[in-house]
């Protein structure tokens, strides 16, 4: 039961954003046409921190998909920025590109679990 009630639903926090910064997104998106970058503002963010984008076509799905749950969101925009960057560092692909440089959307650096391009 406890169990249970630490991943409950809950409502977005107006102004919170920290899913529109803290993660990646590999899909286009106005004024972003490569994806965002893990732990950069989005293009199509308010500087009140809304999604000016709502509701369009041109949102990418994986805006509309994600649901806020206490696990993802904590308790306050700053937990729920720490959280998503620790899920972002768990599952980044780990392909970095051919100069050694920070993989360009975890931000890591390369590593043992991350396999770095070189071109041939
Ligand atoms: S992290 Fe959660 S509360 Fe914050 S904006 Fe995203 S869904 Fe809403
Ligand atoms: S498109 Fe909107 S919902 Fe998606 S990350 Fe950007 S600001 Fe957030």
């Amino acid at each position: 039961m406890a169990d249970e009630t630490v991943n409950q639903i809950m409502e977005c926090r107006t102004g919170c954003a920290a899913c529109c910064i803290a993660p990646s997104i590999s899909s286009s998106i106005p004024g972003m046409s490569e994806g965002k970058p893990a732990g950069v503002r989005c293009a199509q963010l308010t500087p009140d921190n809304r999604c000016r984008i709502f509701g369009k076509p041109e949102r990418p799905a994986v805006c509309g998909s994600l649901r806020p749950e206490r696990e993802m969101c904590g308790a306050d925009a700053e937990q729920a920025l720490q959280r998503l960057a620790e899920w972002e560092r768990l599952t980044c692909p780990g392909v970095h590109g051919d100069n050694g440089a920070t993989h360009p959307f975890c931000g890591l650096e390369p590593g043992p679990s991350h396999v770095v391009l070189v071109k041939a």
